[in-house]
């Protein structure tokens, strides 16, 4: 019989696994009993984009926290598949970072050549996992919006694939009820233009804060202030823009940081971070991590210890994204298929245990996507899934960090060469600051002869 593989959600990690799967059938394994469960109507995870804030028309805590204008915030290069090129999606060279809706058109590009959206139930959310020691079988319950009905099933392994970037963390700070302006979270930020004119405050310092801010600017915000808790981000930011040490309270439209200092604000934008989050899990099945680059108790960076027919992917901070939901869902396909046999706990345990330790002992930036992509290198080596320059990549990563110190508006002009296929990008034809519609027919509408677009990233 057939394994049975429950997976939950169908963002690039889901995906990734349901293209595994389906690419050791295309060489003759058997493809196992999938149900793929998407509580959205469509896939993609956090790139199918929503406008929706709160509750999703079923009631669902909404799932997106990308907004609109969203551009990629590290090189197409550093997350590129390395069984399905740029090129091959787009059929010509395209710049190094693209908006979400392009990227979202990639993620489409790969599995709807593998054909398998119909192992997806869309609109359906898994409610609830449970585990029965003595048959050795999940039961999974699922909601289906579509006939508006429960399902329960049985499944031999979960793939817990559900993101971690929708939870919000929300920290209340004195003075927050009496506000003036609008106060949100990343999460429910959509909209840019809302703010242009105003007068902004936005709590945090990683990239949600960079980035919500950059957009901002970008759309005509007055000014930007940005309180940070332990260290600024550090750029060369536009003259309208200033870092403060954390805020203290809220007195009317007044924001008092910690220094004494204080700025009148029109709203203010909690970039406080996202909680993991697995409300269908049951307790003894829930991984409990902070974001970081090796989460305890993940045999592999995938594997529930405690019960290895549970699996979690894409649970790590993360400086890869799609080459490592890959190289994890390769890894996690193989072991489902008994390609590769686990040790004993013990043993697993003991692993994780010197990853954690050498995660724990690294320093500086470039040894965090240095570690990420030896973990990836790791996992790669252990199956079929194509092999990648990871060295490459990591220089890739670090002209990226280089790119930014010296220009935090313009490092998105700049462009790199596929490790895949060694295609140099182009410069797109429009700079990012100028660049103000983010659609996909905008993007790769051809305007400038060659020689124009040398001519603009020369001045
Ligand atoms: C604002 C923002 C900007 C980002 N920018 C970048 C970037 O520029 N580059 C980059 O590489 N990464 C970026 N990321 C990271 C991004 O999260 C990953 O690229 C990627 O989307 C993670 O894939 P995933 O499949 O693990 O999770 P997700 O994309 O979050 O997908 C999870 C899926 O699970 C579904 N789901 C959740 N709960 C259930 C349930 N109970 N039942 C059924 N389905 C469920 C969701 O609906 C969703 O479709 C960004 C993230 C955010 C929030």
């Amino acid at each position: 019989m057939s394994i049975r593989v429950a997976i939950i959600g169908a963002g690039p990690s889901g995906l990734a696994q349901l293209r595994a799967f389906q690419s050791a059938h295309a060489k003759g394994a058997p493809m196992p009993h999938v149900v793929c469960f998407e509580k959205q109507a469509d896939w993609g995870g956090m790139w199918n984009y929503t406008w929706r804030t709160g509750l999703d028309e079923h009631g669902e805590p909404v799932h997106g926290s990308m907004y609109r204008y969203l551009w990629s915030n590290g090189p197409k290069e550093c997350l590129e598949f390395s069984d399905y090129s740029f090129d091959e999606h787009f059929g010509r060279p395209i710049s190094s970072y693209p908006p979400r809706e392009v990227l979202w058109d990639y993620i489409q590009g790969r599995v709807n050549k593998a054909g398998v959206r119909d192992y997806i139930r869309f609109n359906t959310a898994v409610k609830h996992v449970s585990f029965d020691q003595a048959t050795r079988e999940f039961t999974v319950t699922s909601h289906d919006y579509s006939r508006q009905q429960n399902v329960t099933e049985t499944f031999d392994f979960v793939v817990v694939a559900s993101g971690h970037f929708s939870t919000p963390n929300v920290p209340a700070f004195e003075g927050f009820e009496r506000f003036s302006g609008r106060i949100m979270h990343a999460h429910d930020f959509r909209e840019a233009t809302e703010l242009k004119g105003k007068d902004l405050l936005i709590v945090g310092s990683s990239y949600s804060a960079e980035d919500i801010g950059s957009q901002c600017y970008k759309y005509g915000a007055r000014s930007i202030t940005s309180a940070y808790r332990t260290q600024p981000m550090g750029y060369k930011w536009p003259k309208n823009w200033e870092e403060r040490p954390q805020l203290s309270k809220v007195d009317g439209d007044m924001a008092y940081f910690v220094d004494g200092s204080s700025k009148r604000v029109d709203a203010i934008i909690l970039c406080t971070g996202y909680k993991h989050h697995f409300p269908f899990l049951s307790e003894e099945l829930t991984l409990q991590t902070a974001n970081r680059l090796w989460p305890a108790e993940l045999y592999q960076g995938v594997i529930w210890e405690d019960n290895p027919q549970l699996i979690y992917l894409g649970m790590q901070d993360l400086w890869y994204s799609f080459n490592l939901f890959d190289a994890q869902a390769w890894f996690a396909r193989d072991y489902m298929l008994g390609r590769i046999t686990l040790p004993e706990q013990a043993a697993m345990k003991a692993d994780s245990a010197r990853w954690r330790a050498r995660e724990e002992s690294l320093e500086s930036t470039a040894s965090m996507y240095e570690f990420q992509g030896s973990y990836i290198k790791h996992l790669i080596d252990q199956t079929d899934y194509p092999s990648f320059d990871i060295d490459a990549v990591n220089r890739i990563f670090l002209k990226w960090k280089t790119d930014k110190k010296h220009d935090i508006m313009g490092y998105r002009d700049k462009s790199y060469r596929s490790v895949i296929t060694g295609t140099a990008a182009v410069p797109h034809h429009t700079r990012w600051l100028q660049a103000l519609d983010d659609s996909m027919d905008e993007y790769l509408r051809e305007t400038r002869a060659k020689g124009d677009v040398n001519a603009l990233y020369q001045r």
